[in-house]
C-alpha cells in the first residue's frame, strides 16, 4: 500500500476511534452524545493546531524547519517539501541560463536590441549600448526610432522587407557606419542586430576611389593613343601589313575607352545613395529611340517591337534611366541574331511600373542569372569580347534601379531568349499632364 493511502486509512481509523472512544466515556458517565462532542471538539483542536502550524511553516519556510507531524499532515508536509525544492532547483538552473546568456550575448562582437510589438526597447546588450548610445536607466521602453532618427533606418523599419540590412552613419559624433537588420521573431517582435562596419565601409571607398582615380588617369594617355591611331589608319601611305595591327589596335582601343567609361560611370553612380526626386522621364519617347539606336546597327535583329501601354511617366534621374534602358536594349541587340526579335514594353499596374525588353537570343543557362550584374561577370568571355562588351553594362543597371528603389527581374531560356523586366515604385509615377507642368513649372 502507498504511504499516502496507508496515512488515510490510519486518519479514518483515527477518527472512527475518536468517535467510539467519545461516546463510549460519555455513555459511562450517562452522556453519550456529550462525550462524543467533546472527542470530536477534541479532534477539532487538533486539527486546528496542525494547520496553524502548516501555515506558520508556509510563511516561514525560507528558514524554519518543517514541522514534524505524522499521518496525512506529514504527507501533506512532504509533498510541499518536494515542490518547493523542485521549484528552487528549476529557479536555480532558470538563473544560471540567465546569466549565461548575458555573459555571452555581451561578449557578441555584434550589438542585439529586442524589440517588442509596438517597436519599443525591451533589452538591449553592451556592444548595442555602446554603438547606439543607449542608457539602460531611461531608454528601455522608447521606441525605437525616436532613438535612432537616420530617414533610412525609419524607412528600412516601416517597410516588411528585412531580407537585406541598411547601412547608416553613426549617432556620436564620429565618421563611422552602422549595419541595421531587423529579424522578426515571436508575434510581432523584432531582434535588431547591429554591426560597426566602418571599417568596410572605409575600404569600400578607398577602393571606389581607386577604381575611379585609375580610371580617370588612364582616360587622357588612351585618348592620345586612339587619337594617334585614327590618324595612323587614315594615313594614305600605310604600309599594307601594318593595316591589319592598326585596325586591331583601334579596336582594342575602343573596347578600353568603352571600359574606362563605363568604370567612371559606375564610380559615380556608387557615390551618392538613393535618389530622391527626380525629372519625370517620358519612357515612350526614350523606347522610340532607343528602338532607332538598334535599327541604326550594321546589323540587328530583323524586327523591333514597342509596346507602350501606359501614359504614366517615370521620376528620376533622366540621364542614368537612358543609360540603364539603353544598356539592356543594346544587350538584347548583341545577343540576338538578325533573324530574331525585340520587344520593347512599358506598364504600369498597382504595383508600379515595369520596362521590360524581351530577346528571342541565345538565352542564358539558369546558374549564371544570379551573377549578372556582377561587374565584368560575362556568361561567355568570347562572345562578350566578340560584341565589344565591357562587362559592366548590367551593373550600371543595377546601381541605377538601386537608386531609383527599383529593382530587375531576369527570365531567360537557353536558345529561346531573355526577358529584363525592371520594377518602380509607383511612387516613381506620375501622370504626363503633371509632367508637362513641373518640367516647365
Ligand atoms: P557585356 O558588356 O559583356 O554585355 P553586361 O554586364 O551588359 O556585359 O552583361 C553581362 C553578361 O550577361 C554578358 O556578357 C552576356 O553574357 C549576358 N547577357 C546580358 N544580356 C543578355 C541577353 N539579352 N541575352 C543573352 N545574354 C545576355
Amino acid at each position: 500500500m502507498q504511504p499516502a493511502t496507508q496515512a488515510w486509512w490510519f486518519a479514518a481509523v483515527r477518527l472512527l476511534g475518536t468517535v467510539l472512544l467519545g461516546s463510549t466515556v460519555g455513555w459511562l458517565f450517562g452522556n453519550t452524545w456529550g462525550g462524543l462532542a467533546c472527542a470530536l471538539v477534541l479532534h477539532l483542536a487538533w486539527v486546528l493546531a496542525n494547520l496553524f502550524r502548516l501555515e506558520w511553516w508556509l510563511r516561514h519556510r525560507s528558514y524554519a524547519d518543517p514541522p514534524d507531524v505524522g499521518g496525512v499532515w506529514g504527507e501533506i508536509i512532504a509533498q510541499i517539501v518536494r515542490l518547493h525544492r523542485r521549484k528552487r532547483f528549476h529557479k536555480q538552473r532558470f538563473v544560471q541560463l540567465m546569466r549565461q546568456l548575458q555573459r555571452s550575448t555581451a561578449a557578441l562582437p555584434d550589438g542585439v536590441v529586442i524589440l517588442n510589438a509596438q517597436r519599443e526597447i525591451v533589452w538591449f546588450n553592451r556592444m548595442a549600448g555602446r554603438l547606439l548610445n543607449l542608457r539602460r536607466v531611461g531608454d528601455l521602453g522608447m521606441r525605437v526610432e525616436h532613438l535612432l532618427r537616420a530617414p533610412e533606418f525609419v524607412r528600412y523599419l516601416a517597410g516588411h522587407d528585412f531580407s537585406n540590412p541598411v547601412t547608416v552613419r553613426t549617432t556620436s559624433g564620429e565618421d563611422g557606419f552602422l549595419s541595421l537588420q531587423v529579424a522578426p521573431y515571436g508575434e510581432g517582435q523584432l531582434l535588431l542586430l547591429v554591426r560597426d562596419v566602418t571599417r568596410q565601409m572605409r575600404l569600400e571607398a578607398v577602393r571606389r576611389d581607386f577604381v575611379a582615380n585609375a580610371s580617370h588617369e588612364l582616360r587622357s594617355p588612351l585618348t592620345v593613343i586612339s587619337g594617334y591611331l585614327e590618324t595612323l589608319a587614315q594615313e594614305g601611305g600605310l604600309d599594307p601589313e601594318l593595316k591589319g595591327p592598326v585596325a586591331e589596335m583601334r579596336r582594342q582601343a575602343e573596347r578600353m575607352t568603352t571600359i574606362i567609361r563605363d568604370l567612371l560611370e559606375l564610380s559615380r553612380l556608387e557615390e551618392t545613395e538613393e535618389i530622391e526626386g527626380g525629372v519625370p522621364v517620358d519612357v515612350a519617347a526614350l523606347a522610340a529611340l532607343l528602338r532607332k539606336d538598334v535599327l541604326a546597327r550594321p546589323v540587328h535583329p530583323h524586327e523591333v517591337r514597342l509596346r507602350i501601354e501606359s501614359p504614366l511617366q517615370l521620376v528620376g534621374d533622366e540621364p542614368e534611366i537612358h543609360s540603364a534602358f539603353s544598356n539592356l536594349v543594346d544587350n538584347a541587340a548583341k545577343y540576338t541574331p538578325a533573324e530574331g526579335s525585340i520587344e520593347i514594353r512599358w506598364w504600369a499596374d498597382e504595383e508600379g511600373g515595369h520596362f521590360a525588353v524581351t530577346d528571342t537570343g541565345m538565352g542564358i543557362p539558369p546558374e549564371h542569372i544570379p551573377r549578372l550584374t556582377e561587374r565584368f561577370y560575362r556568361v561567355d568571355r568570347g562572345r562578350s569580347r566578340a560584341t565589344g562588351g565591357s562587362g559592366l553594362g548590367l551593373a550600371i543597371v543595377k546601381h541605377v534601379l538601386q537608386r531609383h528603389g527599383a529593382r530587375l527581374e531576369v527570365q531567360s531560356e537557353i536558345d529561346a531568349g531573355s526577358c529584363f523586366v525592371c520594377h518602380f515604385p509607383p511612387q516613381r509615377l506620375v501622370p504626363a499632364q503633371r509632367a508637362l507642368t513641373s518640367a516647365t513649372g
